[in-house]
């Protein structure tokens, strides 16, 4: 006897064979369970999706190929597991092999039945939960609680910095495991790398046998421990970045999203999903209650946890309240300094360095933000007009001091500096603008003299991606930082993330113009979440809290973003961004999709996208029944990218748009099936590849 099964492998993306594979397997197999199979010449691992009733009518059953073994020991995924895969490849557009596969950890693929028997034998089986009893409860931790008890959510906390969130997430997981002993609560944060605070936190309070972490930094053998001890339900707490969206948790009843708002849980390449959405999905699937929470949710989340008002019956999610920091914490007084009364271009105002100096003099801490890495973002001759473009992209090749180098921080292209400019022979060729690298040499001459209460000189630091290449680089300096050997800190928004920095009582961003007038509708978004982050860093001690202080150097400190910033209110802020995004019909009030293609010429790469457009249309208005997607969905025409040739790779993309995301989804189906169409004729061979982008960050 032998039964058919549909097996999900891992296929390249866009290729025909999409989805499911049909094989034979000579024995019981139930679907979730992991299998080798051949495929073309080589074997590889597939997830048995679906177990088929009869022979595939589609090809001589004589070509099908046997299943040549099963993964013994492990117990099948499960249908939750493989509905989320399900609908995260239709909705972001890949193949259900591809998201299925990539969700697994890479090291299951190269075990045989024999190594991962070892494996499963070493587990621990019985992992205990020891619960250590947390701080009694403010009243505002303690009204969330009670309205998670008995509502559904999904629930959108809303909740300054320093009041207290991470202790909700906690005791959440707290009393899920006091209810039911099995439980199992997925904690998600941004970058782990970030907040090591919040590893130890987690197991201080449940004890270190029962978490496990999943993120990119772990190397294959621990992430298969940590994934097999959740998959297993011994794990009864996940904590990990995007990726542990996919997590397997047979018992998972609980879902966090810290900081929801952050950009990172938008995966940017493959499938291009977003784990705080599915997030959500996956709560639905499992009836978990899910905490989205955040200082500055997104205006998505913001949006759809709107209370009811005359006509509009509301937002789906329930909005929860906690606006004031634990005890008697106060968030940072916001200072705006006008660049235009300062010398011109003054890096620092004289304001700031005096600021900053009395500060180290009183042993306290300070944090500069600015958000470019290198000395200068440009190298320029006067005399010619030549810049430091890199060859392979349009962008400038930063100046990095330290090594002498200029570097492209889009395709990587390093070389020394010329002694003088390569077209001209000029040998005065000077930096534009600046970086924090710049920035940590000239507060180094500012602050030269200053010392600190016990008589030695003050300390500097920078942190950026370049300070934290060498693993461990970041831990080490952040925690320079927490023992009080740093007394300045620069740094990229790397440094405004979660820290619970106790005594840093002045945090200044140092040019956050530049995002005032992007052609980005999110930056403003972006540039407010991210200040109001870095405020949230200062006088997290409350006894330092009441002399906090948050500057902001700008050339336009009347803008309405500094405004409410000054006031600490994002409800005024998302107020008016949702006024002109429901004025422009943009997100969240409308659905967004990119379609992209990547060519050796522009015009290739439009040709593309143009020949999808046009075909799609045409196409669905001569059916009647998909006429009407045609008025539902705007497709535009092709344009460059911003970052128009990375690598000697030319970009372009177009914008699919529609109120309706039902529509924009079927309107993408259709597309994925023109372009199959349009791609294999031969004016496109120049076409590198297209990809699909839904609800996209950053256009
Ligand atoms: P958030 O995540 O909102 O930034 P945290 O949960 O990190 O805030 O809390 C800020 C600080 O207050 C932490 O040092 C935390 O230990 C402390 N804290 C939180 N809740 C309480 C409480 N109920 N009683 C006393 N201290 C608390
Ligand atoms: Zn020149
Ligand atoms: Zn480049």
């Amino acid at each position: 006897m032998s039964i058919w099964i549909d097996i999900a492998v891992q296929a390249p993306a866009h290729s025909q064979v999409g989805g499911l594979l049909t094989y034979r397997s000579p024995v019981r197999v139930q679907a979730g369970q992991l299998v080798r199979v051949p495929f073309g010449q080589r074997e590889v691992l597939g997830v048995v999706w679906a177990i088929r009733d009869q022979a595939p009518q589609d090809m001589p059953t004589a070509s099908v190929r046997d299943v040549l073994g099963i993964l013994e020991g492990l117990p099948p995924l499960d249908a939750h597991w493989r509905q989320l895969v399900q609908f995260s490849a239709q909705y972001y557009q890949r193949s259900l092999g591809e998201v299925a596969l990539s969700a697994l950890p890479p090291q299951l693929r190269d075990l045989t039945s024999e190594q991962l028997a070892r494996r499963l034998k070493k587990q621990k089986t019985e992992r205990t939960v020891q619960t250590s009893p947390g701080p009694a409860l403010s009243p505002d931790q303690m009204t969330v609680l009670d309205q998670m008890a008995t509502g559904t959510g999904p629930f959108l906390l809303f909740g300054s910095t320093g009041s207290g969130k991470t202790e909700v997430y906690l005791q959440a997981v707290e009393r899920m495991l006091a209810t039911d002993p099995q439980a199992q609560a997925l904690l998600m944060v941004p970058e782990i790398n970030l907040t090591p605070q919040l590893e130890e936190r987690v197991q201080a309070r449940f004890g270190s046998e029962a978490v496990v972490s999943m993120h990119s930094g772990m190397t294959p053998a621990q992430r298969l421990k940590g994934w097999l001890a959740a998959h297993a339900g011994h794990a009864r707490i996940v904590l990990g970045t995007r990726m542990a969206i996919f997590a397997s948790m047979p018992h998972l009843k609980l879902i966090v999203v810290d900081e929801e708002h952050d950009p990172s849980y938008k995966q940017q390449e493959g499938a291009r999903y977003s784990a705080r959405d599915l997030a959500v999905y996956r709560g639905r699937l499992h009836t978990a209650p899910v905490l989205l929470a955040s200082a500055t949710p997104s205006l998505e989340s913001w949006h759809l946890s709107r209370p009811a008002e005359s006509e509009d019956p509301g937002g789906r999610y329930q909005r929860l309240l906690m606006p004031s920091r634990i005890g008697t914490g106060l968030l940072p007084k916001v200072r705006r300094v006008d660049m235009n009364k300062q010398a011109r271009r003054a890096i620092l105002s004289t304001q700031l360095v005096a600021a900053i100096q009395e500060r180290v003099e009183r042993g306290e801490q300070c944090m500069l933000l600015l958000n470019r890495r290198g000395y200068a973002p440009v190298l320029h001759c006067a005399d010619c007009g030549w810049k430091s473009e890199c060859q392979h992209c349009s962008a400038f090749r930063v100046f990095h001091k330290i090594d002498r180098t200029l570097r492209c921080h889009h395709c990587g292209l390093t070389e020394r500096v010329p002694r003088a400019c390569p077209e001209c022979g000029n040998a005065d060729i000077a930096p534009i603008g600046r970086g924090t690298e710049q920035l940590e040499e000239h507060l180094g001459e500012l602050l030269a003299h200053v010392l600190r209460p016990d008589g030695t000189p003050v300390r500097i630091a920078r942190i950026d991606a370049d300070t934290t290449r060498l693993k461990g680089a970041l831990e080490r300096q952040l925690s320079q930082v927490h023992s009080g050997e740093v007394d300045v800190l620069v740094g990229t928004q790397m440094i405004a993330k979660g820290h619970d920095f106790r005594r840093i009582t002045l945090v200044a961003a140092v040019n956050p113009d530049t995002a005032l007038f992007s052609s980005d509708f999110r930056a403003p978004e972006r540039l407010f979440s991210l200040l109001m982050q870095a405020a949230g860093r200062a006088g997290r001690d409350a006894a330092q809290s009441a002399t906090s202080e948050m500057w902001v150097q700008t050339f336009h400190p009347t803008h309405a973003l500094f405004e409410a910033l000054k006031k600490h209110d994002y409800p005024a802020f998302a107020a008016s961004e949702l006024a002109e995004r429901t004025a422009a019909d943009l997100p969240p009030i409308s659905h967004q999709a990119l379609l992209r293609a990547d060519a050796r010429t522009q015009e290739a790469a439009q040709a593309l996208l143009n020949a999808a457009r046009e075909t799609l249309q045409a196409h669905l208005s001569a059916d009647p029944a998909t006429a009407d997607l045609v008025l539902q969905v705007s497709v535009y025409p092709a344009v460059p990218m911003s970052m128009q040739r990375v690598a000697d790779v030319e970009r372009a993309q177009m914008l699919l748009e529609s109120s309706s995301r039902m529509a924009l989804q079927k309107m993408l189906w259709h597309l994925h099936n023109v372009l199959h169409q349009v791609r294999s004729q031969p004016e496109h061979k120049g076409v590198i590849r297209w990809l699909v982008d839904v609800d996209p960050q950053a256009i």
